[in-house]
């Protein structure tokens, strides 16, 4: 089936809806009542209340397709097949209601029923936790043959204290084309790291609460959470190689293409990882305004400008010299209006935000660069393998290079930064910052020395306190 990319979501939510869900609608990309979080980064992150019983939903059976960012991807961006900064999980949940039984079976009806996406059962691969002969034997009696059930040690979904339990997760065989393994590789089996075998799907059944002595106990009500790749899925029925020659994503790389007057995606490899960086990063920056977030030195706001930093340096790798992030914000809100009209509505406001953010790179990027490469050279001719750390605070504080992106552009050099030498640099930094700050304030600087002292990780030692003494 050649689906688009709507009615693939849309699919997903109407079989569950079928099944007595109620479609919930993606919440912020900022989350609004959870401090321990930068992003929601899946659906269960907006779920917490009903999970922990703090409210109880109007129906117990959920599901949503939630706009997600994984900081811990952005490398992995375009290197990969299958890594966004920013995605959606599609998903259904079930708060002390149905379980295993149904949440397996209605999987397998979602993936193989010729009504919903009729993939071949033959390319579905589903791990289970070797324990959990449970969710075996329910794979089985839903039909899927023994040699397809494969047990992975790693199945269980532990995050500390709190509910918890095995999981299941499903592969989709993409064939002999994607082994990027050896036939006798120990990776060479769905859940290891062969390319062939792509993570659609995760489907976890919490069954217990992991309690602050460190026992397992079952929970009185069990509940279900699951995840599935809006992009992943897209690319199989898309038959794309990979999440970014999708309906998604290609109309930004298109436009990519224009604006750089002369390149063409898949002429190069290389090339190809700077046009999926800036689709995808453009794609993220634009959520993330679009949901109130804003560039800055700090959290979630340097999130969003080191993604606006990197994306302009693989602009500069394909002869993007000029503003040109902005003008992908209405491509993809265009490309998302069925699900999230709201980003094509801000889209002005958005595109303002990320022109001002690239015109102030802009003014000080060519000098940085300059300096970044000049240091790559000397480094590699004095025969070390080490930018140094004051170096690295220079293109940081003077030219706006994030530390993250001088590493992996010195990385694709096959060189290191001395990042402790950074911190170093950063630290004297702040110390100044605060020692001018409260010079003239005495007992400013008594309170915030206080303050110091008490966080034994931010000690300063008693050079600062005699230097302040003798300021008194
Ligand atoms: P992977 O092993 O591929 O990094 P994961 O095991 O970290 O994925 P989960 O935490 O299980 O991912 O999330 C549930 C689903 O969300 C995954 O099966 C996948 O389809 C999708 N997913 C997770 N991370 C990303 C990402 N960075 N970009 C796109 N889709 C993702
Ligand atoms: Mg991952
Ligand atoms: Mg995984
Ligand atoms: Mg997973």
């Amino acid at each position: 089936k050649k689906l688009s990319s709507s009615e693939i979501r849309q699919m997903y939510l109407d079989f569950f809806h079928e099944k007595g869900h109620t479609i919930v609608p993606s919440a912020s990309l900022v989350p609004n009542d959870d401090p321990t979080l930068l992003w929601i980064n899946s659906g269960v992150a907006t779920m917490k209340k009903y999970f922990d019983g703090s409210v109880v939903p109007d129906n117990p059976r959920m599901t949503s397709s939630q706009k997600s960012i994984r900081t811990n991807d952005i490398e992995n961006v375009g290197r990969t097949a299958r890594h966004h900064t920013l995605f959606e999980m599609l998903g259904n949940f079930s708060v002390g209601d149905y379980f295993k039984k149904e949440a397996v079976s209605w999987a397998w009806e979602l993936l193989t029923s010729p009504k919903w996406f009729g993939w071949d059962p033959e390319k579905l691969y589903m791990t289970v936790y070797p324990k959990d002969t449970d969710a075996a034997k329910f794979w089985e009696e839903t039909g899927v043959k023994p040699s397809h059930i494969v047990k992975v040690e790693d199945n269980f979904w532990d995050i500390g204290q709190g509910p918890s339990g095995p999981d299941s997760e499903i592969f989709y065989d993409r064939g002999e084309a994607f082994n990027n393994l050896a036939d006798d590789d120990p990776e060479n089996y769905p859940g290891g790291e062969n390319e062939r075998y792509l993570e659609v799907w995760n489907i976890v059944f919490s069954q217990f609460n992991h309690t602050a002595e460190g026992t397992y106990e079952p929970l009185p009500r069990k509940n279900i959470d699951t995840g599935m790749g809006l992009e992943r899925v897209v690319s199989i029925f898309q038959n794309a190689p990979t999440n970014f020659e999708t309906d998604l994503f290609l109309p930004i790389i298109r436009k990519t293409e224009a604006l750089s007057a002369g390149k063409h995606y898949g002429d190069n490899a290389q090339d190809d990882v700077s046009f999926k960086v800036i689709a995808d990063h453009a794609r993220a920056i634009t959520f993330a305004i679009s949901d109130g977030a804003l560039p800055s030195n700090e959290g979630r706001g340097y999130v969003i400008r080191r993604l606006i930093r990197r994306a302009i340096l693989h602009g500069q790798k394909l002869g993007l010299t000029e503003a040109f992030l902005d003008q992908l914000v209405p491509i993809v809100g265009e490309i998302m209006q069925s699900h999230y009209p709201d980003v094509l509505k801000n889209a002005d406001y958005i595109e303002k935000i990320v022109s001002s953010e690239e015109s102030r790179f802009n003014e000080t990027l060519n000098d940085g660069l300059n300096l970044l490469n000049q240091l790559i050279a000397d480094t590699k001719a004095a025969k070390q393998d080490t930018l140094p750390g004051v170096d690295a605070f220079k293109l940081y504080d003077t030219y706006g290079f994030p530390l993250e992106l001088t590493t992996e552009y010195a990385g694709d050099e096959g060189l290191k930064v001395d990042e402790a030498g950074f911190e170093v640099e950063m630290k004297a930094q702040r110390d100044r910052a605060r020692n001018a700050r409260s010079s003239d304030k005495s007992m400013g600087v008594q309170r915030s020395l206080l303050i110091d002292i008490k966080t034994p990780s931010e000690y300063v030692g008693y050079d600062e306190l005699t230097d302040v003494h003798g300021d008194l």
